[in-house]
């Protein structure tokens, strides 16, 4: 339930309507806007009077909300969360380029590529060192090296890192990683959201291939009903009948989960195409359709990748992508922005 106080509202009035749900055994999250203080009333409120709160002298509008995810909402929180990772911001305006290797391959391969995205205009180096494989027989990831690799390009570049967390037992493996990603396969893997609940890294939850926009955004409820309000959505294709491209890109994710939820959101145009050349249109679709920012496939040498060679852009390919991405936000922004 949404209790919207009115502008002149009366701080002892506010103060006694608190203490009685709160008496009720109904937590508040209190939310001050620019134009209105909106009160998020968290727990059982199936036995509340609505027609009682309605006609306090304080109260503009109660609603009752039928989503079942509250810290998500965006009736809860109004503004946009805007998460700093490093010296970069995700969400609030910005465009997050999230770029490097499906796989963490060795020292030499993640430096290498990591100074060529940046120089490019990336602000984030992606790369798996836990990498869930369909079959038991492909590459399974550097793991723990990995994770070396990739903050040796950290601290080449400054590039904060995204990586994929598999299993609840890897997490103290986790502690310098940037942002933590949980991957479609694991999306509703329960007991590791609520594991990146209870630290305090930033979170990114790829959608699961068949999950709908109320299964994420529950994903999300997890790890913040945890204490963890950092938490990034990202859009990476979802199962259809079509066979022809690896996932298909569901780019109405976008503007509906911005109605949504207050959470970044993050497009990956590589795994949902599963084609190089389909890259680009999906990733200037998804700066069109206004994400957040993008996470995209970039590998030296596509061709001998061990992971997801066939939908990863080469640098020199990547290099007038991002630009033109920059471009095209700078442009959706307006003379203002
Ligand atoms: C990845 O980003 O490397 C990955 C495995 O993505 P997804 O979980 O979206 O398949
Ligand atoms: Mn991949």
């Amino acid at each position: 339930m949404i209790v919207v106080l009115k502008h002149n509202h009366n701080q002892e009035q506010l103060e006694g309507l608190v203490s009685w749900l709160q008496e009720k055994g109904i937590a508040i999250h209190t939310s001050i806007g620019e134009a209105n203080t909106i009160l998020g009333l968290v727990g059982d409120t199936s036995k509340l009077d609505i027609d009682l709160i309605a006609a306090l002298d304080i109260v503009e509008d109660v609603k009752r909300v039928q989503e079942p995810y509250k810290n998500a909402n965006r009736k809860f929180h109004p503004e946009d969360t805007v998460i700093q990772v490093g010296d970069t911001q995700i969400g609030g305006g910005t465009l997050t380029i999230m770029a490097g290797p499906c796989s963490v391959e060795s020292e030499e391969q993640v430096v290498a590529i990591a100074k060529a995205v940046k120089a490019s205009g990336a602000t984030m180096l992606r790369g798996g060192a836990f990498k869930p494989r369909t079959s038991p027989y492909a590459f399974q990831g550097l793991g723990e090296k990995g994770l070396e690799y990739l903050k040796a390009a950290r601290a080449e570049t400054g590039l904060p890192i995204v990586t994929e967390l598999m299993d609840v037992t890897q997490l103290p493996l986790f502690k310098d990683v940037d942002v933590i990603q949980i991957g479609a396969r694991n999306m509703q893997n329960f007991d590791l959201l609520k594991a990146v609940g209870h630290q305090d890294k930033p979170v990114m939850i790829k959608r699961g291939m068949s999950a709908s926009y109320e299964e994420w955004l529950m994903s999300a409820e997890y790890v913040m009903a945890g204490g963890n309000e950092k938490v990034i959505l990202c859009e990476r294709g979802i199962r259809t009948f079509e066979s022809y491209t690896r996932n298909t890109l569901d780019l109405a994710a976008i503007p509906v989960l911005r109605k949504l939820t207050h959470l970044p959101i993050i497009v990956d145009p590589s795994h949902a195409a599963g084609k190089y050349w389909l890259v680009e249109p999906l990733a200037m679709g998804a700066v069109a359709t206004g994400a957040d920012g993008l996470q995209i496939e970039v590998h030296n040498d596509p061709a001998h990748a061990l992971c997801d060679g066939p939908q990863s852009l080469k640098p020199e390919a990547f290099d007038p992508l991002a630009r033109k991405l920059l471009a095209l936000h700078s442009w959706m922004k307006g003379p203002e922005g």
